[in-house]
Formats: structure tokens, C-alpha cells, sequence
């Protein structure tokens, strides 16, 4: 668990790319500027890893030796609630991120549940249940056993992925981490964040389901979100005040609380509203 909050960016910062960083470079990068968290982007992955073994393992080696925390998002094409054919690829595509999570020594892959399509929401979340214990089964075939499996709180309500769902499949399914996309729950439910309470009252839902460490230790997303009735529309940076929600009013709960979440910013802005982040949280500690 984290022995403090931890932030970083989701990918690869722009001006990492501009003086053409490798991939193993970018911890150090981090490292300068005071982050400690890196999101690995594998949303576009098939069935295979798309990274080198040895690259993954470099990348490993040198977020350990900068103390940066490494997580990968994996594949945007996973669904875990449609037919029999689309779960059993959804299943190798995320076994695929798992083993390269593994290579990595990250610590949770993050993953979008999938959609309800025209089937009854229990229905849907009760053949998604079955689909993750099959693939943890298979995971742990593997001897892939400290990689967690991470289903993330979705911004559309078209999309498996409300608070209780999420917090269902941390229950009922083994080798999961809670995943909190903050801006998600925002945009789902339609701007729900309104102030310091509501944000208090998630901490507390959590707390209660499943316990003060997990509620502790939350891997999260953040970035001020445009939604509209359908959900999730834009991300926008932090300094955009139109839009929410706040991560001040986050912050002032992480301290409160004394949570030890890892932040990783999904901002347009990425490592600068990390930065921008971890100032917030430092300044209410
Ligand atoms: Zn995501």
C-alpha cells in the first residue's frame, strides 16, 4: 500500500514525447518533477502485448529505482457483458495486459467493464462477475498473482461501471483493486460532486463495503469532465473553472481521511495537473 499519495499522469507527457524519451526514461522524468505514478497506456492492445519483454522489464527496473508507482490501463476493447465470442476475446486482451503488467511490475491493470446493451443491469453485472473469476482463474494458471485486476467506475450510464457495481465486483472477485475515476461518477450522474460532502460520501460508501484499507489505498482518476444526459463528453484541464468537478474539495477528504490514493491524472494536461495536484494535497496536509 501507498505510504502516501501518490500522483502522476496517464501516458506519456507531451514534453517527454517532444525530446523523444524512451519509454524507460520517463520514471526519471517523472522523478524531476516530483511525481511518483505512471499510468502505461495499453488501451489499443489486441490479444498480444504490445511492449518488448526486456522493454517492459527496464521500465520496471527504473520506476523501482525512482519510486514511482506503475500501473497500466489496459485495452479499450474489453467487453465482459456481451456474448460468449466477445467475453472470451475481452478475456485474452486482458490476459494480454496482465502479462505485460507482470513483465512491468505494475501494480493493477485497469480496465472498463463493458456495456448493458439492451439486457437487464443484473443480469449483465451477474455474467460479468462469472467472466472475472474465470479470468482470475486463468491468471493465477498463469502465475500471475501480484498483478490485481481493477475495474473502473464508468462516465456513461450506458456503461457497466456505477459506484455499487464496482464495489460488488471488489467484493465477490479475488485479486481486484478498486478503481475510483473521479470525473467518471461526476459525468454519469450528472454532476454529482456538488461539495465536500458528496465526496465524503463516496470515501464512506467504500469504507463500508470494503473496508478502511481499501478505502485507504484507492487507485483514482481525475480530470475536470463536460457531460452531457448520455454522460462523459470532454476532459478538460484543471484550471478550467467551468467545469467540475473540484479537485480541491477531493483533496480536503484525502486529508481528512488521510487516504493514501494513487492520482493519476487523465487531464489534457497530464503531468501538469498532476504536479498541480499533489500541490493541492501537500498544501491540506
Ligand atoms: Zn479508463
Amino acid at each position: 500500500m501507498a505510504d502516501h499519495p501518490r500522483f502522476g499522469p496517464a501516458g506519456v507527457p507531451f514534453a517527454f514525447k517532444s525530446i523523444k524519451a524512451s519509454v524507460e526514461d520517463v520514471p526519471l522524468l517523472l522523478r524531476q518533477e516530483g511525481l511518483d505514478a505512471f499510468e502505461y497506456e495499453a488501451i489499443y492492445w489486441g490479444m498480444k502485448p504490445q511492449i518488448e519483454k526486456n522493454d517492459a522489464q527496464s521500465l520496471g527496473k527504473s520506476a523501482k529505482e525512482n519510486d514511482v508507482w506503475l500501473s497500466l490501463h489496459g485495452s479499450y476493447f474489453v467487453n465482459l457483458c456481451g456474448e460468449k465470442r466477445i467475453v472470451e476475446a475481452s478475456k485474452k486482451r486482458l490476459i494480454a495486459s496482465a502479462t505485460a503488467a507482470e513483465w512491468m511490475n505494475a501494480r493493477v491493470v485497469v480496465f472498463h467493464p463493458g456495456f448493458y446493451g439492451n439486457r437487464p443491469k443484473e443480469l449483465v453485472l451477474k455474467n460479468c462477475l462469472e467472466a472475472l473469476r474465470d479470468l482470475v482463474r486463468s491468471l493465477n494458471g498463469l502465475k500471475i498473482k501480484e498483478v490485481k485486476i481493477g475495474p473502473e467506475t464508468m462516465g456513461k450510464p450506458s456503461q457497466l461501471g456505477s459506484l455499487d457495481e464496482v464495489l460488488q465486483i471488489c467484493e465477490e472477485v479475488e485479486q481486484t483493486q478498486l478503481v475510483i475515476d473521479w470525473s467518471h461518477l461526476h459525468a454519469r450522474d450528472m454532476g454529482r460532486f456538488r461539495n465536500v460532502q458528496d465526496f465524503r460520501r463516496v470515501v464512506e460508501t467504500v469504507e463500508d463495503r470494503l473496508g478502511t484499507e481499501a478505502a485507504r489505498n484507492m487507485h483514482c482518476h481525475f480530470t475536470k469532465i463536460e457531460f452531457t444526459d448520455r454522460g462523459e463528453r470532454r476532459h478538460h484541464s484543471l484550471e478550467e473553472e467551468r467545469y467540475g468537478p473540484s479537485f480541491a474539495m477531493l483533496a480536503q477528504v484525502i486529508a481528512e481521511f488521510k487516504l493514501r490514493p494513487v492520482i493519476i491524472s487523465e487531464s489534457p494536461m497530464l503531468d501538469l495537473d498532476a504536479m498541480r495536484m499533489r500541490d493541492i494535497v501537500q498544501s491540506m496536509l
